[in-house]
């Protein structure tokens, strides 16, 4: 009885010294996979989801989030994406792709799933070049093609290697969720079972993009016979591979393949998304497992724009705002297979978005530039990750500037002088790791003498 009592008065103790770093209050939590739709506080400290309940006190937390009027989610995670940037190559892996960090908080997404953009030969590089210098969750489906979406195109059989493909997959385990084959225009089922097949042997799933119907491959066989469960089939609402029949009706191969636990993906990017496609899936009660946005350079300024904008198109062609918010949380996760990621249950890593829904006159448009009008519009208003406020777009976690505390920085003890590295590095090789001083700021010259890479 003493013993539980002590045990008792310790916690107590422990949690009003260490009070929780941040307490976003008031707001409507949709979190799917707890089966959560309702107003509730929720509590993080040390970048982890520590309490999610109706009302929690804002005498515990160092700083507190009025989220009133706002819908609070996990962090948003967009599986169609393609941000291998930064090569200088005139391609998908290179110029038409978007750095992660540029894209992602701003628009509510905290992880990124890159599809297929690296292949297996160039997947190394893809990582020390953008996965691991981002802020950005950034995971990865991995081309079956050595070289990705590069300027040779992705019609080489030679080049499709599925055990080379698994080996890269285990060499990174923490960052591959499975493989992708995309815009296929040789002959036969060639792309199709070599990406199979590497997803057979590292027990991951694939993604296709269906390219281009020639000879035999049809649909039905595709979603009949070739895909297995948990597989990922992209741009669900293009009419490029028969997903609408001539008649208006939707391909029954479609629904065989969802019966079969294929998944479907919206991959809206640039040319893949319609609404004479959409519309008439969604009306014969064809909703995505997941809502992605195939972000690239070509999208992004055009239709698809971002990830909020296509779940807004998807909400005013009639899917319930807590199905939206399911397609890039829980089943997002759970299709690549990252089970941890996608919802707020105590103990998850707080990832976070809160979003409004604003009411008014929009406009969206598809692939084509046709405009649907829509009554209702998400926009990303706050987006955690690991804990850290990394986009606020009204300043909710901010202080006013009048009761603002400004650490105003200490003045120079040395004139600043640039430093330049004596070599420029080695081509193929990241930068010296050192930093120019910052302006203003003093830096004694040995310390900023670059080290050779
Ligand atoms: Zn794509």
């Amino acid at each position: 009885m003493t013993v539980a009592l002590a045990f008792c008065i310790s916690v107590g103790a422990q949690q009003a010294s260490a009070p929780w770093d941040l307490l976003l209050k008031g707001g409507h939590v949709i979190d799917p996979r707890n089966n959560m739709d309702a107003r509730m506080d929720v509590a993080i400290q040390g970048g982890k989801i520590v309490r999610v309940a109706e009302t929690l006190p804002a005498t515990l937390t160092k700083r507190v989030v009025n989220v009133h009027g706002l819908y609070v989610t996990p962090g948003l995670i967009d599986i169609h994406a393609h941000v291998y940037a930064g090569t200088g190559l005139r391609a998908y892996t290179g110029d038409l792709s978007v750095y992660p960090d540029g894209f992602s908080y701003r628009t509510g997404v905290t992880t990124l799933v890159d599809a297929g953009t690296a292949g297996w030969r160039n997947f190394a590089d893809f990582r020390q070049r953008v996965i691991d210098r981002a802020k950005t969750r950034v995971l990865a489906f991995v081309n079956i093609v050595a070289d990705g979406m590069s300027p040779y195109g992705e019609n080489d059989p030679d080049s499709m290697q599925p055990p080379e493909a698994a080996r890269v997959a285990r060499e990174h385990a923490d960052v591959v969720v499975g493989f992708k084959t995309a815009h296929y225009a040789g002959p036969g089922w060639y792309s199709i079972d070599r990406v199979v097949e590497a997803g057979n042997l590292a027990r991951l799933p694939v993604m296709v993009d269906f390219g281009y119907l020639v000879g035999e491959r049809t649909l039905k066989e595709l979603l009949e016979v070739k895909l297995r469960p948990g597989d990922i089939y992209t741009h669900m609402y293009s009419p490029y591979r028969t997903e609408l029949l001539p008649s208006g009706e939707l391909n029954p191969a479609m629904r065989r393949g969802r019966e079969r636990g294929v998944l479907f993906d919206v991959g809206h990017g640039g040319g893949s998304f319609y609404y004479f496609v959409a519309a008439p899936a969604i009306a014969q009660g064809f909703l995505p497992d997941t809502i992605s946005t195939d972000l690239h350079i070509g999208s992004m300024n055009r239709g698809m724009k971002d990830l909020p904008n296509v779940m807004s198109k998807m909400l005013n062609m009639g899917m319930p705002l807590t199905h939206v918010i399911d397609a890039v949380t829980s089943k997002a996760a759970l299709s690549i297979q990252r089970p941890q990621l996608g919802h707020l249950g105590e103990g998850a890593e707080a990832d976070l978005t809160v979003l409004r829904l604003e009411q008014g006159d929009f406009g969206f448009l598809d692939s084509a530039g046709a405009r649907l009008d829509g009554r209702q519009r998400l926009t990303a208003e706050l987006t955690i990750h690991a804990g850290e406020v990394m986009w606020d777009l009204n300043g909710l976690a901010a202080t006013t500037w009048t009761e603002f505390n400004y650490q105003m920085r200490p003045e120079p003890t040395a004139p600043a002088k640039p430093t330049r590295p004596t070599q420029p590095p080695a081509p193929n090789q990241p930068p010296a790791a050192t930093q120019p001083p910052a302006p203003n700021q003093g830096t004694a010259p040995n310390q900023s003498t670059p080290r050779q890479p």
